[in-house]
């Protein structure tokens, strides 16, 4: 797995300015990187330009040499399914869904997992919630639901982890715990981490930090 990216060019339209104008930036297989910059400088734009959820108008953006841009969105969420794992400031649980519920719907995206149940148990499991397993979010801490977010994450076994403001929501004590499962979630598998964070001692735990800033050169 890899992150290339070359002279990437990218406006929400044609009549606005670009939010991302990227000439370099590569990510190499097990790299954890920390994304950082203002707010509005384009880190959220930039995981969803990664994650194949917006596409790119300029540029090359290619995820494991695969050119995004060349895929259809159809295309691009069938390889988000497959490679991409996301997690949230806010979590995004379904809140009707239990924990587990909640993990196994994930993996109802692809063909890739044959016991969906057993497996959201063990992920639960991983994270330090089997007690919680019949929990909806409601009845979860704030670092729970995270922990249940990052157990979904890797539900489909992605190459590529990425965080958006995974700690802000939570206290210092959560955050530790949610950044260690983080890190080591990805490096069990040699995953990708990339982690957008406005906090300095977030980025700082993690071995490279890259301010958007410096790779934006609009
Ligand atoms: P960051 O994550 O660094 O705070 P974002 O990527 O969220 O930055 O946003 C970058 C800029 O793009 C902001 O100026 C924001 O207002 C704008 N933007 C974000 N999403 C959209 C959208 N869907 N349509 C138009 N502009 C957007």
């Amino acid at each position: 797995m890899s992150i290339v990216i070359t002279n990437l060019v990218y406006a929400y339209s044609n009549t606005t300015k670009p939010i991302l104008n990227i000439p370099s930036f590569e990510v190499q297989d097990g790299e954890s990187v920390a994304l950082v910059g203002k707010s509005g400088s384009g880190k959220s734009t930039l995981l969803n330009a990664i994650a194949g959820i917006i596409a790119i108008s300029q540029g090359s953006l290619k995820v494991n040499g695969v050119e995004l841009s060349s895929l259809s969105e159809t295309e691009r969420d069938a390889f988000r399914a497959e490679n991409v794992g996301y997690v949230f400031q806010t979590f995004n649980l379904l809140q009707g869904l239990n924990a587990l519920e909640n993990v196994m719907l994930a993996m109802s995206f692809t063909k890739k997992i044959s016991d969906a149940k057993s497996r959201a148990k063990q992920l639960l499991e991983r994270v330090g919630l089997s007690d919680k397993q019949t929990h909806k979010p409601r009845e979860l801490s704030v670092g729970e639901q995270q922990r249940v977010a990052i157990a979904r994450a890797i539900a489909n076994e992605p190459k590529l982890l990425l965080a958006d403001e995974p700690t802000a929501n939570l206290d210092e004590q959560n955050t530790d715990l949610v950044l260690s499962l983080l890190k080591e979630v990805a490096s069990e598998n040699n995953r990708i981490l990339i982690l957008v964070t406005h906090e300095r001692e977030v980025a700082a735990s993690l071995p490279r930090s890259v301010e958007l800033k410096s790779l934006n050169h609009v």
